[in-house]
This record gives structure tokens, C-alpha cells and sequence, in this order.
């Protein structure tokens, strides 16, 4: 009954916004929209609004210009993954809205890190679609206090957001499920202490393909903080790297920063969209990062 009401809400959405007709009720491709990298243009503020985007198969990209926020659909409730900042929230909403979806069937909210440019909004879209929020142990407490912890790195830079209870605690490689999708939790701690990725698999028509949400993975701190007075920290990243970069099946890749996987490039046409080499030159870059800054410090 639910699907159908989907189904439903989702033809009448597309008939009368002018999209292509939605293949199986799920897909409402957003043909009257501007493209996202035009649309944003030189804006890539992690509040500044963009419209949505259609990634692949039941994946759309509803952030801003400065943040990716994904919306996976299934006829039973969708997840909705990264909610940028609170003044971006309601952007958010609107674009799930646009889609010819329902913001009050998004039944989880995940999010790749506790820090305000990417869990930020949580707390108000939890309040608009009253989902579960899922997230490791590692990142709730930076989640429900909105503050990066002693041990993150970033700690003590950002002002506060606003704080998002947990309601379901998931573990490294376990899978949430709506119906047939399923999304798996990859730990990838270093950009955070609870940093954490997602991969699951999304089908158009016939054919199917692997996505890796992967998180942030840039050495990135405080002023006074530095990488290699922790040791421990520095090797707990560099495992998270190595996990990405060895992700079998890495089809399409997105980052929570889309310029760092090009991903509005990609979703123009510009550059392919599936490209497996992704998981490897992201985190090459980001071990680069890390390799400097660890040599800067050295100097220092
Ligand atoms: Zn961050």
C-alpha cells in the first residue's frame, strides 16, 4: 500500500512537472531542472542552494552547492544520507519535494561525519521526516552534542550544530534495509573520529552498479594540532584509505565535498559517471595530503 502510494505520488509529481516518465515509480528524471554545475556555478558555499539532481537508478543527489546530500529511493521508504548544514536543510526537504517525493517517507538518515558542513541539518530533517537516525558508535557523540570530540582532530573550530539523537547504532560492514535495497556501513575513522562510507548497489533497468559513498579523508585540523604527535590517529586513517582504495566494484564513487570527486562534472556528461579508478585517485590524493602535511610538520 505504502509503495503504491509512492508510486503514485511520484507519476502525478512527474505529469505535472514536465519529467520524464518514472520508470517503475521510482525514477523521475529531473529533466526540468537546471544542471547542477550550472545552476551553482562559481557558488560552492556549503549552504548555497542547487537543485536536484538524478545520479543513477534510484540515487539523487538533493545538497547544495557545496554539499552532497543523497536520497536512495525504494517503493517502502527511502534513505537519505548527509543533511549539510541547518540553515540547508529545508533546501534539502524541498528538493526531495521537487523529485516528486515525500520528505515523510525518508525512514533513515545516515551521515558520513559529525561535523556541521555534513550533519549539520539532521537535526531539522529529522524533525521534518521523522526518520530513524543511524549512525556508529564512534560518531554519536560528536552527533548529539554537535561538537567534533577531544580526539578529532578538527576539535575546537567549529561553533556547535545542532545536536541529532541516535536512534539506531550501526557497526562497521553492517547493512540497514528498506524492502530490497540495502546500504552497508564502511568505518573509515581519520577525517573524524566516526567517520564512516557506504556502498550498496543501485539498478537501472537491467543494469546495475556499485556505489561508494565514500567519506571525507583529508588530514585536515586545528592550528595547534599535529598528525604526527598522534601516531595512532594517523594509522587509524591511512587503514581507512586503504579500505576504499582496495572497494572491489568501485563504480561510482561520490565524496561529500562533490569537488573532490567532480561530481558535478560527472553528473553534466563532462566526465563519466562510472569510473572504477575513482576509489584510487580520491584517496591517492588524500595520502598525499597526508604525506605533506606529516613532511610539513617534520620541518616545523
Ligand atoms: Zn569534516
Amino acid at each position: 500500500m505504502f509503495g503504491r502510494l509512492i508510486l503514485a505520488a511520484a507519476v502525478a509529481s512527474a505529469a505535472t512537472a514536465g519529467f520524464a516518465a518514472p520508470e517503475r515509480g521510482l525514477k523521475a528524471v529531473p529533466t526540468s531542472f537546471e544542471p547542477i554545475k550550472q545552476a551553482c556555478g562559481e557558488r560552492d558555499g556549503w549552504s548555497d542552494p542547487a537543485p536536484p539532481s538524478h545520479v543513477f537508478g534510484n540515487v539523487y543527489m538533493v545538497g547544495t552547492c557545496g554539499i552532497t546530500s543523497l536520497l536512495i529511493t525504494t517503493p517502502k521508504g527511502h534513505f537519505l544520507i548527509d543533511g549539510a548544514t541547518d540553515e540547508a536543510a529545508e533546501g534539502i526537504a524541498e528538493n526531495i519535494r521537487k523529485l516528486g517525493f515525500d520528505p515523510k517517507d525518508v525512514r533513515y538518515l545516515l551521515a558520513t561525519h559529525e561535523h556541521l558542513d555534513h550533519a549539520g541539518g539532521l537535526a531539522k530533517l529529522k524533525q521534518i521526516t521523522g526518520a530513524k537516525f543511524a549512525t556508529r558508535e564512534a560518531a554519536r557523540l560528536g552527533m548529539e552534542s554537535g561538537l567534533p570530540l577531544a580526539d578529532d582532530p578538527q576539535h575546537g573550530i567549529h561553533p556547535a550544530f545542532p545536536g541529532v539523537k541516535a536512534d539506531v547504532i550501526i557497526g562497521d560492514e553492517q547493512t540497514l534495509r528498506i524492502g530490497k535495497q540495502t546500504i552497508t556501513a564502511i568505518a573509515t575513522p581519520g577525517h573524524s573520529p566516526g567517520g564512516t562510507s557506504y556502498t550498496w548497489k543501485s539498478c537501472e533497468g537491467k543494469i546495475c552498479r556499485q556505489i561508494v559513498y565514500a567519506d571525507s579523508l583529508n588530514a585536515v585540523s586545528a592550528d595547534a594540532y599535529r598528525f604526527s604527535d598522534h601516531p595512532d590517529y594517523v594509522a587509524t586513517l591511512r587503514r581507512s584509505m586503504a579500505r576504499i582504495e582496495a572497494i572491489k566494484n568501485c563504480e561510482i564513487m561520490i565524496s561529500p565535498h562533490p569537488f573532490q570527486s567532480e561530481f558535478f562534472e560527472r553528473l553534466a556528461g563532462e566526465k563519466p559517471l562510472v569510473d572504477p579508478a575513482r576509489c584510487r585517485t580520491y584517496v591517492a590524493a588524500a595520502r598525499k595530503r597526508l604525506d605533506d602535511r606529516l613532511i610539513k610538520e617534520a620541518g616545523n
